[in-house]
């Protein structure tokens, strides 16, 4: 099996790992991962030093990098940039980096002043708008709703997150007003479609061009990690975009 897709996107190269390039997150444990980033270098022809990968928070802190950050998150003693759960660059050819393995990589790529956003949108992202913080970092840098095109990389579609208590009712409906469309009743219990609310959130933030979606639920293709599906110690996938 390949060991990552591709997507050469518009002016982005996008890159996801699977399951066979193993787990690249190494806050998970696991002595197999900086072999696994030696390996997936290799392959995908991508330096290392050319990645920056933030260590996640759930949270909605972003943080601005450059060629001098490249290599932080990948190399085993480089884990400096913790707490950040969104990137942005400005700089071509540096590949910016999230793990997941249920929420979605979202790109906010403004073609005419390359301009690059990476945000990893679990719920708690989403309800703390992280999306739209980058989004609305980009515009503050100089960047127009009209030249701006986002794109959802792999996450849990709105079938696959199904949900047995009201926990998550209570927070999307109740606490933060999100449309009831975002969670469907599925037999006694009801999913939720975390990409539908964080494309509100864009809306809402006055984005009127169309989501490109890569369509690829990793729930669903059991080539991807989900700790939906494998429980909370699985591996996590290495999602990359950078812009060429
Ligand atoms: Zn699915």
């Amino acid at each position: 099996m390949e060991k990552f897709f591709r997507f050469i996107e518009n002016g982005l190269d996008i890159v996801v790992t699977t399951k066979s390039c193993g787990n690249m997150l190494y806050q998970r444990g696991g002595r197999d991962v900086w072999k696994n980033y030696l390996d997936f270098s290799k392959e995908a022809i991508i330096p290392l030093d050319k990645i920056v990968r933030v260590v996640l928070k759930n949270g909605s802190e972003f943080i601005k990098v450059n060629n001098s950050h490249g290599g932080e998150g990948v190399y085993p003693e480089k884990q400096n940039l913790q707490g950040f759960d969104g990137l942005i660059t400005t700089e071509k050819n540096l590949y910016l980096g999230i793990t997941t393995a249920d929420c979605y990589p979202v790109i906010i790529h403004d073609k005419r002043n390359s301009f690059l956003g990476l945000a990893h949108c679990g719920w708690r992202g989403i309800v703390e708008g992280l999306e739209v913080k980058i989004l609305k970092e980009l515009i503050k840098m100089g960047s127009s709703l009209d030249n701006i095109q986002i794109i959802y990389g792999p996450g849990i579609c709105g079938n696959c997150y199904v949900q047995h208590d009201q926990y998550l009712q209570d927070i999307f409906i109740n606490k933060y007003n999100y449309p009831e469309e975002i969670i469907k009743p599925q037999g006694k219990f009801y999913s939720v479609d975390i990409k539908k609310a964080s494309q509100h959130n864009l809306i809402k933030a006055g984005f009127r061009g169309s989501f490109i979606d890569l369509k690829i639920c990793n729930f669903c293709d059991e080539r991807l990690f989900s700790v939906r599906r494998e429980g909370k110690d699985t591996g996590r996938m290495l999602n990359l975009v950078c812009m060429i």
